[in-house]
């Protein structure tokens, strides 16, 4: 019986409640890091590319007027892609600095509001805690909660992302050893993080990739006096924080890796339980391969995985209705991840 886990935002708020969810990024963001220079430039790209007019100063305010932080990255993404200027004051090289920028926002966000794990942390590790080595966790958030306690139940060296790790960091930058050499022997468990992770650091030079254990290694790229650089050769690291648009194109296929043993995971599921996932208009790429594999899983098995959606507690029939649309029969309980976690897994 394997069972994958597709984790979205909510279950990253239901273990940390003062996590920004996506659509707060911006506008959190522009009120409470206002000063910070790199900030700066992207509430003033957001205010001339998006509104044409200055930003309003409280978060409530802009909350009703700024765009989707996906969309600012997938705007700027295509332009990388395509090797194209977004305009002629946004000229290629002004883009990149800009999506770094944005990068930057995300991780200092992040950082500064799950620095402290609050009360439900433990659900998590209940999770993990009842993985089996057919198991498998798919998420799509940036945070690295799940990696953690993946890390204190198994061991730091028995988290397998789906690609090759080349080195993982204890304590960057002294502190580190092989993982491949680590492991052997020992059953990992698997995380697949479809969009990149606040640990991972991209070696360009070696196009390697290397992860921080325990911490949340991206920032260490923003380091303005000093940037993270790999160990090896001395390059710069860069971010590995994606979205789908960039995927075909970024770190020479190391994501692709990820993404396709994604899919070949839950073609062979027996169950993917979606928890804390909208299913979002805009995540067109998940949603088609999440279907197709389930799909093909149907026709290659003879039998449909069974589909649970864990919705927050009280919440409406939207998301319910979407997930209906998309893969028939599902079960659908809305009573969060604490209680699903409590109730159904049997953790604490
Ligand atoms: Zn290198």
């Amino acid at each position: 019986m394997s069972t994958v886990y597709i984790l979205g935002a909510g279950a990253t708020k239901a273990v940390a409640p003062r996590a920004p969810l996506m659509n707060n990024f911006l506008p959190l963001a522009f009120e409470s890091l206002a000063n910070d220079p790199r900030i700066q430039k992207v509430s003033e790209f957001v205010s001339d590319f998006y509104l044409g007019s200055p930003l309003p100063s409280d978060a409530q305010s802009m909350q009703a007027i700024l765009p989707r932080l996906e969309d600012v990255l997938s705007q700027l993404d295509l332009c990388v892609v395509q090797n194209r200027p977004l305009s002629a004051n946004y000229p290629l090289q002004k883009v990149q600095k800009l999506r770094e920028d944005l990068v930057y926002l995300i991780a200092r966000l992040l950082k500064d509001t799950l620095e402290q794990l609050e009360r439900d942390w433990h659900i998590t590790r209940g999770l993990v805690h009842s993985l089996t080595e057919e198991d498998v966790i798919i998420s799509l958030n940036y945070d690295i909660i799940v990696d953690n306690a993946l890390a204190q139940e198994f061991g730091p060296q028995r988290v397998n992302y789906g690609m090759d790790v080349r080195l993982l960091y204890h304590e960057y930058p002294n502190s580190y050893y092989e993982p491949t050499r680590a492991h052997q022997g020992e059953l990992p468990r698997d995380l697949y993080k479809l969009h990149g992770s606040l640990n991972w650091l991209y070696c360009p030079n070696c196009q390697a990739l290397d992860v921080t254990l325990a911490e949340k290694g991206t920032l260490l790229v923003f380091n303005e006096k000093r940037p993270a650089t790999c160990q090896i050769c001395q390059s710069p690291y860069q971010a590995l924080i994606i979205t789908p648009t960039l995927l075909k194109d970024y770190a020479n296929g190391l994501l692709l890796q990820v993404w396709r043993n994604a899919e070949e995971r839950i073609t062979r599921a027996d169950r993917v339980v979606f928890i804390g996932y909208s299913l979002a208009d805009a995540d067109v790429e998940i949603k088609c391969m999440i279907k197709r594999a389930t799909y093909n899983g149907w026709r290659q098995r003879g039998r449909r995985p069974t589909v649970t959606v864990v919705d927050r507690e009280g919440a409406g029939t939207e998301a319910e209705e979407r997930y209906r649309r998309l893969f028939g029969e599902i079960e659908y309980l809305p009573i969060g991840f604490t209680r699903y976690v409590r109730e159904r897994i049997g953790g604490t």
